[in-house]
């Protein structure tokens, strides 16, 4: 399969468009085709398990890779439930959030740590693949974890020193093995020019095997895909095809759906469910597409006012609002109506919803008044990710899953830097595990 930018130009190969994240255009990488999978495999999806239904939609995607190899990545990336629960009549939730860091990130950044590993070419090389990977928060311990003990890689998690959590830092600086957090003392920003300049400096370059695993990347997006797969494999026998409600801030997770629709699955349409940041629900109303400086919200990873990955679904809509709008539905709700949501279904059915998914929630319910049939609303975290916005708000404790309250006792390994090219540069050349 050939890779192309959303902004065209020639195709790369799989290798190519995973190691560059962005295309050099400025574009985002898609494949340049999607072929639809059999109706026999459609049909044969209740009973698969999950590695099969992968395996099928992922392989053409995969193709210069072996297939134990791609079973390989599969495996790894894919190594916790995804259980689907009926949360009220024909209202499913899809939980995304029982890996390692407890958000349906760690699906993409686990498929894309072992994909990189597995095209390392010539396998076995001497020089390790580093990666970098500036967070302000969550990306970092979703990178961290999805390439912790990955042979053959390294990370470094650049994040600006007292600007992060303490549950969010002890999450990828109490790692050790092949993971180095840098506590930068600057900015966020500070810590995004650092990656930015490394990864352009001619001298790194040429003694490191050097690459960011950024959210644009491809390699993320693909293996999204086959959880939208999983749900429709878990509902009951005979039912309608469902409508997804996908909680959205940069759009990589409703983009996998597309594409996942456009091998054939099952489904009714899909809802753009955003918090107030709503400049994709504004543009299937109007055909216009503004962004905007984003807004805090406490559904605080949705709020983005520049969605990266909208490129992308123009082009798999090749441009036509039109088409766009007949499969997608927007849905914006508020910070207000996100928390009386989360209360009364904590309340009618004992399930906490994290703020996140509670607006997928929301838009489902709109979708479904106009269109009734089974619904399925991705989970994208766990409730106690957000613990200290939701306990004022409910007046209670939220427990902490006890992989999370473990890594809490941990001493932090994290290395203090300046926010100074010289000094980053001097670590990455030094850096010896
Ligand atoms: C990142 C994130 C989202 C938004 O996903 P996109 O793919 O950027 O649209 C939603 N919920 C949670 C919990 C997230 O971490």
């Amino acid at each position: 399969m050939e890779y192309v930018s959303t902004r065209g130009g020639r195709g790369v190969d799989l290798g190519t468009a995973v190691r560059r994240g962005l295309a050099p255009d400025g574009g985002l990488y898609l494949p340049r085709s999607i072929p639809p999978l059999s109706a026999d495999f459609w049909a044969a999806l209740p009973g698969r398990d999950l590695v099969a239904t992968a395996k099928g939609m992922l392989a053409p995607f995969l193709s210069p890779l072996p297939p134990e190899s791609q079973e390989r990545v599969i495996r790894a990336a894919l190594d916790f439930p995804l259980p689907l629960v009926e949360l009220e009549p024909g209202i499913y939730l899809l939980e995304l959030f029982h890996g390692p860091t407890l958000a349906f990130k760690d699906v993409g950044a686990r498929f894309l740590a072992r994909l990189l590993a597995e095209l390392r070419v010539p396998a076995g090389r001497a020089l390790p693949l580093t990666v970098l990977v500036a967070t302000s928060g969550d990306t970092g311990s979703a990178v961290a974890q999805a390439f912790l003990g990955v042979s053959g890689t390294r990370v470094a998690v650049l994040y600006p020193a007292g600007k992060v959590s303490a549950l969010q830092e002890k999450q990828f600086a109490t790692l050790g093995e092949n993971v180095q957090a840098l506590r930068i003392a600057g900015t966020f920003d500070d810590c995004q020019q650092l990656v930015k300049q490394a990864l352009a400096d001619p001298d790194l370059l040429a003694q490191l095997d050097l690459t960011s695993a950024n959210s644009i990347n491809v390699g993320r997006l693909l293996p999204q895909m086959v959880y939208y797969a999983q749900a429709v494999s878990q509902l009951p026998r005979g039912s309608e095809s469902p409508v997804f409600a996908t909680p959205s801030g940069n759009f990589g997770n409703l983009t996998a759906g597309i594409l996942a629709a456009r091998l054939g699955l099952p489904c009714r349409g899909f809802v753009a469910a955003t918090n107030c940041n709503d400049v994709v629900p504004q543009y299937l109303e109007s055909g216009r597409f503004v962004p905007r400086p984003s807004r805090p919200t406490l559904s605080s990873a949705m709020d983005v006012g520049h969605p990266s990955n909208f490129d992308r679904l123009l082009a798999l809509f090749g441009g036509a609002h039109p088409a766009m709008r007949a499969e997608i539905r927007g849905s914006a709700h508020d910070d207000a109506a996100t928390l009386e949501a989360i209360r009364r279904v904590d309340r009618e059915r004992g399930y906490l919803l994290d703020p996140h998914t509670a607006v997928g929630y929301l838009g489902l319910r709109v979708a479904l008044a106009a269109d009734p049939g089974p619904g399925i609303v991705l989970a994208t975290a766990h409730p106690a990710k957000f613990r200290e916005h939701l306990e004022p708000q409910l007046g209670r404790s939220i427990p902490l899953p006890n992989r999370l309250a473990a890594c809490l006792e941990l001493p932090s390994l994290a290395l203090p830097l300046p926010a100074d090219f010289t000094a980053f540069k001097q670590f990455l050349l030094t850096w010896t595990d």
